[in-house]
């Protein structure tokens, strides 16, 4: 019987490894397989704020956070893309669920008008660029901003955050 140096088993092994591995299922998978591993990073996040992960919740934490990168949403976005991928909530449970994520601590809401919310799966404190033109929100560089002095809070009150909401228009 002919021995096999104790290398190429290895390296045998680390292929067969290899396809089981969820970067694997990430890059290689077809769509169910990236749904599944949404689904599993969503239901991590909710475990990790005390939530107990409901269908809905899981579902909308899946869209949120499901593939690692931060983003910017409003319930009417968030609900066209739960809509997209075949889920049937409403817009009233995607708003109701986005204000209890806030209140969990899993979000940060950024109001831009007054009246439009946009929810942020990024919690740290950060200043944003807003898109006049589409309506979009995006992270803008916090070491480039230096706030070197507040006006002082009315008598009786304190400042309770800063929010910076930089707005662009396109040039031309
Ligand atoms: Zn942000």
């Amino acid at each position: 019987m002919q021995q096999v140096p104790p290398e190429m088993l290895w390296m045998r092994f680390s292929f067969e490894n290899l396809g089981q591995s969820p970067l694997y299922t990430m890059t290689q998978g077809n769509g169910a397989d990236m749904i599944d591993t949404h689904t599993q990073t969503g239901t991590r996040w909710l475990e990790k704020a005390g939530l107990r992960p409901t269908r809905q919740r899981v579902t909308l934490a899946g869209l949120l956070v499901g593939d690692g990168q931060h983003r910017h949403v409003t319930a009417e976005s968030l609900f066209d893309a739960a809509k997209g991928q075949g889920d049937a909530v409403s817009l009233a449970t995607v708003y109701n669920t986005l204000r209890a994520f806030c209140d969990a601590g899993l979000l940060q809401e950024v109001t831009v008008d007054g009246s439009k919310s946009y929810f942020d799966t990024n919690t740290h404190d950060h200043p944003h660029f807003y898109w006049e033109d589409d309506g979009t929100l995006t992270d803008a560089a916090s070491h480039q901003l230096v706030i070197s002095n507040l006006p002082d809070a009315p008598e009786g009150a304190e400042i309770a955050s800063v929010d910076v909401v930089i707005r662009l228009r396109r040039k031309g």
